[in-house]
């Protein structure tokens, strides 16, 4: 099986993210994505809400795809999770399948600040997607692109970038949905209405948990 990784704070989950998820889902040809809310993150910690209460917000906002699974195998642990470790344990969870770490842009430019980042591009196939507020050609900022391939990227839809570790990994496109967890936080903290931002059930769950006030 072919199969999506997708990890975040998801604090809180968002359209965004799930919108983002079913779109590279389908243009990738991945069977399932499993969502890995991150246990206790190394360089984000402000405003984060308890992992347990992360995970089922994901559990709860995954529900309604057949497609997506959860995964506590980062909420379930105490102490800092790192997404080199996260992908080891993945690849030994999942032995007969195939794979792919789905990072949006802001997360792949990110990388050099992570654990071991050659380890984790020389493990498993990886592909980026894009996010609102960044431009796909700020994908020419990573380190990891080879320089040949760097100039190459404008307006393309789907396309392959070749990594200086011999690598290859994929840039897609998807549709640009301006909502990240931040405004969320934001606009809870002002009062102000969050349905179009989330499902239903989550907005529930935060209004019932009283988070982010
Ligand atoms: P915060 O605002 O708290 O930094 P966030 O909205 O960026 O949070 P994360 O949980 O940090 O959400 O993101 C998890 C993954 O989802 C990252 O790879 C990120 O790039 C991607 N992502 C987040 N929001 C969007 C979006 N609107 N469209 C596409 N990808 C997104």
């Amino acid at each position: 099986m072919r199969l999506g990784i997708f990890g975040g704070t998801f604090n809180p989950i968002h359209y965004g993210h799930l919108k983002a998820a079913e779109e590279v889902r389908k243009k990738c040809g991945l069977e399932k994505i499993l969502f890995v809310p991150s246990g206790n993150p190394p360089l984000k910690s402000q405003n984060l809400v308890e992992a347990k209460l992360r995970y089922e917000m994901t559990a709860i906002a995954v529900s309604s795809n057949s497609h997506f699974e959860v995964s506590d195998i980062e909420t379930a642990r105490s102490g800092k999770s790192y997404t080199v470790d996260t992908v080891s344990r993945l690849m030994r969870l999942y032995p007969k399948d195939e794979l792919f770490l789905i990072l949006g842009i802001d997360a792949f430019l990110d990388l050099p600040l992570w654990r071991h980042p050659d380890k984790i591009l020389s493990s498993i196939n990886i592909i980026v997607i894009t996010r609102p507020g960044l431009d796909i050609s700020d994908i020419n900022k990573s380190p990891y692109l080879l320089e040949a391939m760097a100039h190459r990227v404008k307006r393309q839809e789907h396309f392959e970038l070749k990594l200086k570790n011999g690598g290859a990994a994929e840039l897609i496109s998807v549709t640009p949905y301006a909502i990240s967890s931040t405004l969320i936080r934001k606009r809870i903290k002002e009062n102000k209405a969050i349905r179009d931002f989330v499902p239903l059930k989550i907005a529930a769950y935060i209004k019932q948990n009283n988070l982010y006030q």
